[in-house]
């Protein structure tokens, strides 16, 4: 399968889903709060539906976004700039796709130009972008890598990503102070040792 599939294959699933309406979501909110065993009619409850919606709004608002529009934006007035560019340790809250628990943590993003050059907040907006979707962690980290490739093409690309799942976290095996380390390397960053080596002194 080609590194495009993987990238688009969420988004255009996503278009191919009809969304409930904001009331039906909202109802299923307070079936979640009957199944609890509390009363969704009561004061302190009523508007959590309304307030949970909009939060899931906001947390799952990057299936509204197209990553490659926000990276396509890129200038060429480098003056032959043609060294590492990394942003380190962007903060990001993503949600997994299994249980719907917070996945907190950090992106290495880095890449060097064959040229062209992207603004440094549109690789912030690309990891936000797709950690606000479900997901796990390792395709958050094989999907900014990817759509870095296919809209720059630069040399090569270097994603690295650590994280702590609340799944595992405060629930289940509950194991709090593990994170989990993930990363794709493609072009220069996976076939020369250097540039490999000189991005990962920069994550730790
Ligand atoms: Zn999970």
């Amino acid at each position: 399968m080609s590194s495009n599939v993987h990238a688009l294959a969420p988004l255009l699933a996503w278009h191919q889903v009809e969304r409930p309406k904001r009331a039906d979501v909202e109802a299923a909110v307070r079936t979640i709060i009957r199944w609890t065993g509390d009363n969704p009619e009561r004061e302190g409850l009523i508007e959590t539906p309304a307030r949970v919606t909009r939060a899931f709004e906001e947390v799952f608002g990057g299936y509204a976004h197209d990553p490659a529009v926000i990276l396509r934006k890129s200038f060429d007035e480098t003056e032959g700039y043609d060294e590492m560019i990394a942003l380190r340790g962007v903060r990001f809250e993503s949600h997994c796709e299994h249980h719907m628990a917070p996945i907190i943590g950090r992106a290495w993003v880095a890449y060097v130009p064959n040229g062209r050059v992207v603004g440094i907040s549109k690789l912030a907006r690309l990891v936000e972008i797709y950690a606000k979707r479900l997901q796990i962690q390792e395709r958050l980290t094989a999907q900014i890598a990817n759509t870095m490739e296919e809209v720059l093409q630069p040399r090569g690309v270097g994603v690295v990503i650590k994280a702590t799942h609340h799944c595992m976290s405060a629930r289940g095996v509950r194991k709090p102070d593990t994170d989990l380390v993930t990363s794709r390397m493609l072009g220069c960053f996976r076939d020369n040792p250097d540039v490999r080596r000189e991005f990962l002194g920069m994550t730790d």
